[in-house]
């Protein structure tokens, strides 16, 4: 899918490898560890040996809810959910491309760059998601 404006929610999260969106991370050259949002000191190690990395795009569905209430400018209702990334994080994210009855816990699920909402101007703002993986197949 195709940005045309290239707007997003955190513009420092997101850079371009090849054709694809990448969310970005820092890790820890000591102790491994990786940091989503990004950090500029590893709060573990107090050390600010971090290296920008790109996160997995693909991860596990770790928990989700349907939720009525929220930002203004949100079109509700939505799902939000935790994703259960390789990097041993837990991304809060929205969650697209299904309904929430078709939504198991462990399921895989993939990110995919979609519009967030609308600035004041009208222009689309995007950011991340994830949506469930399609089985071979699947329509979509
Ligand atoms: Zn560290």
């Amino acid at each position: 899918m195709t940005i045309n404006n290239e707007k997003f929610i955190e513009e420092r999260w997101f850079k371009k490898q090849g054709d694809e969106w990448s969310l970005m991370a820092t890790r820890c050259i000591d102790c491994n560890k990786v940091f989503f949002p990004p950090k500029t000191v590893c709060p573990r190690c107090f050390d600010g040996k971090l290296e920008e990395v790109p996160l997995s795009k693909k991860g596990i569905l770790y928990t989700y809810a349907l939720s009525v209430m929220g930002p203004t400018d949100l079109t509700k209702p939505f799902i939000m959910g935790f994703i259960d990334l390789p990097e041993q994080i837990k991304l809060y994210t929205l969650i697209t491309g299904c309904q929430y009855e078709d939504l198991k816990v462990d399921m895989p699920m993939e990110m995919v760059i979609e519009e967030i909402k609308k600035d004041s101007d009208g222009n689309s703002i995007a950011g991340y998601k994830f949506r469930p993986v399609k089985k071979e197949g699947e329509q979509s």
